[in-house]
């Protein structure tokens, strides 16, 4: 049992994952069927066919919903799924203003299946709240989304949470914020007055680089509006995905404690590296976002980006050489990753006001010995 009192590691472990009450199953089981047996033609347990329904996937959906305080959980089979359900929730034509370095994924979403299905689709660099506000305030805005990612994608550009909800509700529109990079652990968007959280699950709230899936976190009415999306469009995701997931989130607050105490280390040491340009972590009290990050999140996470000296040819250089940091997209696994923005997650940007330096590396910093990372990122970046 678990209530919005308890502490959010406690959550974490027992919000929606009572044992099981036919046998005490301490661990949710994974329950693998398609389809439910009926009493009688409709009266049923509640549970009718796997695609509406799945105690497995509710336990996932309770659990988030608890660690982001929201009403309600709703899962996806994919982090983008999840945002495709948030963005059929809106009229046709409606407005859609991003930040102008969001996931390629997301861009790719808006820019290719939405806005040519009628979406006003517009990017912004979210930091300049005045341009934001006119973004949205322009006849055509109300009713529709502000979509950010704080920290965002690969840049770790901060954006003012309150700021942004006031912008939203004051041009009847709601805010939606993506928040895989910081998790419910260090940041809570609905806290701050943002309508819908969505996450890519596939990243820091799986943890371990082995199952993909989306949830938006949100509003009865809101999640109401979701749970008929997830049942007529069915990116549902399997038992399995939601139990390898929920199994994954409980030790979620261990893990990103790790990943912050390894990235900031990492990140301090970079900036003094002969070798490196520019780096990006809003730990840091070189960044622009740092005081901000600083009241808004209660850590400054595990992502940190680079740009490297002698540009795209030293970069692509680099990253054959570390032996630790695998080379690979994705991130928020408890394995260390490098990848180039440019040629690799953020490729579908190219050419775009989105498009991203060619020397910058990202590194999801992993909870593996920070020595050996630290010395790992020295050889690669030397050699
Ligand atoms: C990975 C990612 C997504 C997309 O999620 P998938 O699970 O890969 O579909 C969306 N937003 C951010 C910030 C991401 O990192």
């Amino acid at each position: 049992m678990s209530t919005s009192t308890d502490g959010f590691g406690t959550r974490a472990i027992h919000a929606g994952q009572d044992p099981e009450p036919r046998t005490g199953a301490v661990a949710v089981p994974v329950f693998q069927t398609s389809t439910y047996v009926q009493e009688a033609p409709g009266k049923h347990s509640g549970y009718e066919y796997a695609r509406t329904g799945n105690p497995t996937r509710d336990a996932l959906q309770t659990c988030l919903a608890s660690l982001e305080g929201a009403d309600a959980g709703v899962c996806f089979a994919s982090g983008l799924s999840a945002e495709d359900a948030v963005l059929r929730l809106l009229p046709p034509r409606s407005r859609v203003v991003i930040a102008n370095d969001v996931y390629g994924g997301t861009w790719r979403l808006l820019d290719k299946v939405h806005a040519p299905m009628g979406m006003d689709v517009v990017a912004v660099d979210m930091t300049d709240l005045d341009a934001v506000d006119a973004a949205i305030s322009a006849p055509g805005g109300e009713g529709g989304f502000l979509w950010v990612e704080t920290p965002s994608n690969p840049l770790l550009k901060i954006t003012d949470l309150t700021a942004l909800a006031d912008i939203a509700h004051n041009a009847n529109a709601r805010l939606v914020a993506d928040n895989t990079f910081a998790t419910p652990y260090l940041q809570q968007p609905l806290s701050l007055g943002a309508d819908l959280v969505v996450h890519s699950t596939t990243k820091y709230i799986g943890g371990h680089s082995d199952v993909v899936g989306g949830a938006v976190c949100t509003d009865e009415e809101t999640a109401e509006q979701l749970r008929w999306l997830q049942n007529a469009v069915g990116a549902v995701p399997g038992p399995w995905d939601a139990w390898l997931t929920l199994r994954g989130v409980k030790t979620l607050h261990v893990r990103m404690d790790r990943h912050c105490e390894n990235a900031h280390a990492l990140a301090t040491w970079l900036e003094g590296h002969e070798q490196v340009v520019e780096v990006m972590y809003p730990g840091l009290s070189s960044h622009p976002g740092h005081d901000l990050a600083a009241r808004q999140m209660s850590g400054f996470g595990g992502m940190i980006s680079i740009r490297v000296a002698g540009g795209r040819e030293a970069a692509e250089r680099m990253l054959q050489r570390t032996k630790h940091f695998f080379l690979a997209e994705s991130l928020g696994g408890v394995e260390s990753l490098i990848e180039h923005p440019g040629i690799m997650t953020h490729a579908s940007v190219a050419g775009t006001a989105l498009e991203v330096p060619d020397d910058l590396v990202r590194l999801s910093v992993g909870i593996e010995d920070l020595t050996d990372l630290q010395a790992d990122l020295d050889r690669a970046l030397s050699a």
